[in-house]
């Protein structure tokens, strides 16, 4: 979607880290990480929340994505966390569906 930075990144026009590659889905580095690990999925196309999300195949394959990826970057075995904020009360301020990886440190509970 013209106007979406995530869009922008998938279409490689914006430059990010990006840390793999898979079908329809992209990991990148967050640009303002949170903690030493801090990865975020995003689907190729554009959907621009959890609520647009129509195809519970795709977040299936997400999250299995975001799975391998902690595994890979090392962090399965200490643990992270997953996260999808979503609308204004769950904090989201980019709209193309994303999940947050993160990891590398211990997790508060409850989250802010
Ligand atoms: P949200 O608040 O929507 O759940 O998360 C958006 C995330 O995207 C934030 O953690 C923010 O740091 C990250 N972000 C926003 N713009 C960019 C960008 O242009 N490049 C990268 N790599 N991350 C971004
Ligand atoms: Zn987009």
């Amino acid at each position: 979607m013209s106007g979406c930075i995530f869009c922008k990144i998938a279409a490689g026009e914006v430059p990010a880290q990006i840390v793999k590659k898979g079908d329809g889905i992209i990991a990148f580095a967050d640009m303002n990480p949170q903690a030493p690990t801090h990865l975020l999925i995003i689907p190729t196309m554009h959907i621009g929340s959890l609520i647009d999300a129509k195809d519970p195949q795709l977040l299936g394959k997400m999250l299995a994505f975001a799975r391998d990826l902690a595994k890979e970057k090392g962090i399965e075995t200490r643990g992270y966390r997953i996260v999808v904020n979503t609308n204004p009360d769950g904090g989201q301020t980019v709209f193309h569906l994303h999940l947050h990886l993160i990891g590398g440190r211990v997790m508060n509970w409850p989250p802010g």
